[in-house]
């Protein structure tokens, strides 16, 4: 075993207590820029994701957890505050399970989520309008008075991927618990110790009753598929690829599930002919941060016809100087990918780039002074059809193609050209010119200059193929609800 600088949890929490898996089966956690297995978990099956689910059902109808606005937002508040004592060892725990760069702990794959992921939702429990007064109205003859309320949706399974799991995570959460509901959390078979840690801390440091949160880990995705059949779950809040999210709405329409999916993208940065060359295109490297292990990354870089030569040599400068390696040194942005897996997938996608008539002009595959840790060179790609497999499908790794259009029509029709609709840029000197062409582009968020639109409080997710919902913002909030509508005689 890895000599570690945290304490991992490597058990579950079911129904309030931290537990083996029945069998005592464990699986391996693996260091991806190490390879070495850093440490085990508990391996579930499908007895112990129904023993959650029941206590989960449980706790929803017997407790007054979905009611009680001032214990939940006390329970958060010590959730919060246990998180943050335990800070620097969650931070060198994502580091190894996850194999995330040192530097992207102190942003958005730990610090910014954990500035304001739970108190955000805290602080909507006192906002929010629970209850809305519509006043009287005569119907059928007769007056009456009548409201909205807003009241939990009951069990919510929260399944999450491995690429910014604590980020996801606690987003998801926080807005579950914040708005009533009961949950069991699902993480990554590649990522479980920042799920199994914060069950621990919400079972020792909260007063969150039993069977309200429960953690279930298990090397097997089809103990997270009981999540998606069980009729005791009222809702699935998953984040993952858009394969998955079909097939947990096909396996849920049969209990009509209320399904949030946050999916996949591919998405586009337009840098039209007036944006500031030198400064925009070598920064367009910065889709390998987490060896582009993001599903907002801006993979398809598309450039005006006239300038392309220029565009792809600044382009070039950014990816072949884009700082990668040990993801334990603060001098990286890009470290391994998660997995051999996911390695070999991005590899495969690289061939296939090649095979289709796509030109390397940066990187192509695994660096050679790397020899351990699944590492693959920030790789860029010309001479590529937007109808190109790799300007098609998400790669899910550090490369980017370059696509000419021609004006701003082009441009805007190219970067919609796609079953995709997650996010995007525009880059342009003329501001007016450039809100315009965002304007026209499907997708659930667009940046304009490099602006940031991350936040809790922003309601963040897809158009298309890439997910149905919002995660954050008080759309996000609201999604986790029921409407009632109530009326009684006015006179
Ligand atoms: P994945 O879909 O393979 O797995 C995600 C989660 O689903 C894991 O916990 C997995 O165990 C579980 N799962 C797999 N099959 C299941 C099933 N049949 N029933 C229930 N659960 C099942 O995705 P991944 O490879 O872990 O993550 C990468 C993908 O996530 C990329 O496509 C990426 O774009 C997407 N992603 C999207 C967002 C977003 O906000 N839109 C954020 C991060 C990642």
């Amino acid at each position: 075993m890895a000599d570690l600088k945290f304490t991992p949890e490597t058990r579950m929490m079911i129904d309030g207590k931290l537990v083996e898996a029945d069998s005592r089966k464990t699986f391996d956690n693996i260091n991806p820029a190490t390879e070495e297995v850093a440490g085990v978990v508990a391996d579930a099956g499908v007895a112990e994701m129904q023993r959650a689910i029941a206590a989960a059902r449980r706790s929803f109808d017997q407790t007054d957890w979905s009611t009680n606005h001032s214990f939940r937002k006390k329970c958060l508040e010590q959730l919060q505050e246990a998180l943050e004592a335990e800070r620097e060892e969650l931070r060198e725990e994502l580091i190894v399970e996850v194999g995330t760069p040192r530097v992207l702990t102190y942003s958005a794959q730990l610090d910014a989520p954990l500035a304001e992921g739970i108190l955000w939702p805290a602080k909507m429990i006192d906002e929010f309008a629970w209850e809305r007064d519509m006043g009287i109205a005569e119907a059928f003859g007769t007056r009456h008075r009548r409201a909205i309320w807003k009241e939990a949706m009951g069990v919510v399974g929260a399944i999450v991927p491995w690429n910014y799991p604590f980020e996801v995570t606690i987003n998801k959460i926080a807005q579950i618990l914040a708005t009533g509901n009961t949950t069991v959390l699902k993480p990554a078979p590649d990522t479980p110790w920042n799920a199994t840690r914060l069950g621990r801390l919400v079972a020792e440091k909260t007063d969150i009753p039993a069977g309200v949160f429960n953690v279930v880990t298990s090397s097997d995705h089809l103990v997270g598929e009981e999540l998606t059949l069980s009729p005791l779950v009222d809702q699935i809040s998953f984040t993952g690829s858009t394969v998955t999210g079909k097939r947990i709405m096909e396996k849920g329409a049969a209990t009509l599930k209320r399904v949030f999916l946050e999916l996949g993208g591919k998405s586009a940065a337009i840098v039209l002919d007036d944006a500031d060359f030198s400064a925009v295109l070598p920064a367009t490297a910065s889709v390998c941060a987490h060896g582009g292990q993001g599903c907002a990354m801006q993979t398809r870089l598309l450039v005006p016809r006239s300038r392309l030569d220029e565009a792809v040599e600044l382009a070039s400068l950014g990816m072949a100087n884009f700082p990668y390696g040990d993801p334990q040194s603060m001098d990286v942005v890009m470290g391994p990918l998660v997995s051999e897996k996911q390695m070999n997938r991005v590899l495969g996608y690289i061939e296939k780039g090649k095979a289709e008539g796509g030109e390397v002009v940066v990187g192509g595959g695994r660096p050679a002074h790397l020899p351990k840790g699944w590492y693959v060179e920030p790789t860029l790609f010309v001479n590529v059809e937007n109808s190109a497999t790799i300007a098609q499908e998400e790669i899910f790794g550090p490369v980017m193609v370059v696509i000419p259009f021609d004006d701003d029509d082009d441009a805007v029709r190219i970067a919609n050209d796609s079953h995709y609709g997650l996010s995007g840029g525009v880059f342009g000197g003329d501001m007016e010119r450039a809100t315009n062409v965002a304007r026209r582009i499907r997708t659930g968020s667009i940046s304009v200059n490099g602006g940031s639109w991350y936040g809790a409080d922003m309601p963040y997710g897809g158009y298309k193929d890439s997910g149905i919902g919002r995660q954050n913002g008080t759309e996000g909030f609201d999604q986790y609800l029921e409407t009632k509508i109530i009326a009684w005689p006015a006179d």
